[in-house]
């Protein structure tokens, strides 16, 4: 479990715990999603938001939880959704208890890939999210030389092992790739909340020293 894990040395955290004002609107204007007790809300109708941060590779730690909504089923179901680089969609929706979730469930990088295993807990649990993200590279005239990838464990489990991903998923910011991009966080229409939000930034190459010189 990383349920509260803190924010390590050189962590980016995006949320500040008290507001939104470092977050925007898709089209840049204010955030109107709200923050009580440090946790982060959707305000269904206001729109996805983002940060006015923005990462290459990076780990994102991010902890969020979903409504109960026993009369709905399917992606009316507690959806919102974590936009890595603001293009490539990790899906939050309440897909407790599916034997063999698919491409659209909890977990699931949007319409690409399911995730390996169900890592849900039930609605209304704070649950973890925790994803190494590794750019697209480009060669020298900007053409895809590598494909973007990542790594996405679900309250401690492993759901995506270093997949390839073909570009960005449904509803990206923009369609380009290996830039650096802002953490965006969907409205669905449904109440899900998020705390413990922080990035961070990883180097583009392994070394074998790292640290100050
Ligand atoms: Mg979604």
């Amino acid at each position: 479990m990383t349920d509260g894990l803190p924010a390590p040395a050189g962590a980016v955290l995006l949320l500040n715990g008290r507001d939104v004002s470092n977050w925007t609107k898709r089209d840049g204007s204010a955030a109107e999603w709200v923050v009580e007790d440090g946790i982060l809300k959707v305000v269904p109708g206001k729109g996805d938001i983002m940060t006015a941060e923005t990462c290459l590779d990076h780990y994102l730690h991010l902890e969020f939880r979903v409504p109960d909504m026993p009369d709905k089923t399917g992606q009316a179901k507690g959806n919102s959704g974590v936009f890595l680089a603001g293009r490539y969609e990790v899906q939050v929706l309440d897909s407790f208890g599916w034997a063999r979730p698919g491409k659209g469930d909890c977990g699931a990088v949007y319409n690409q890939f399911a995730p390996l295993s169900n890592g849900c807990r039930k609605p209304t649990e704070w649950q973890t999210y925790d994803v190494a993200f590794r750019a697209a590279r480009l060669d020298e005239s900007g053409n895809v030389r590598e494909r973007v990838r990542m790594t996405v464990f679900h309250n401690g489990v492993l759901i995506h092992n270093n997949i390839e991903l073909p570009g960005a998923t449904g509803a990206p910011i923009d369609n380009r790739e290996g830039v650096p991009g802002p953490l965006l966080l969907q409205d669905h229409g449904d109440l899900v909340q998020y705390r413990n939000l922080w990035a961070v930034p990883l180097p583009a190459h392994g070394s074998t020293v790292y640290g100050p010189a």
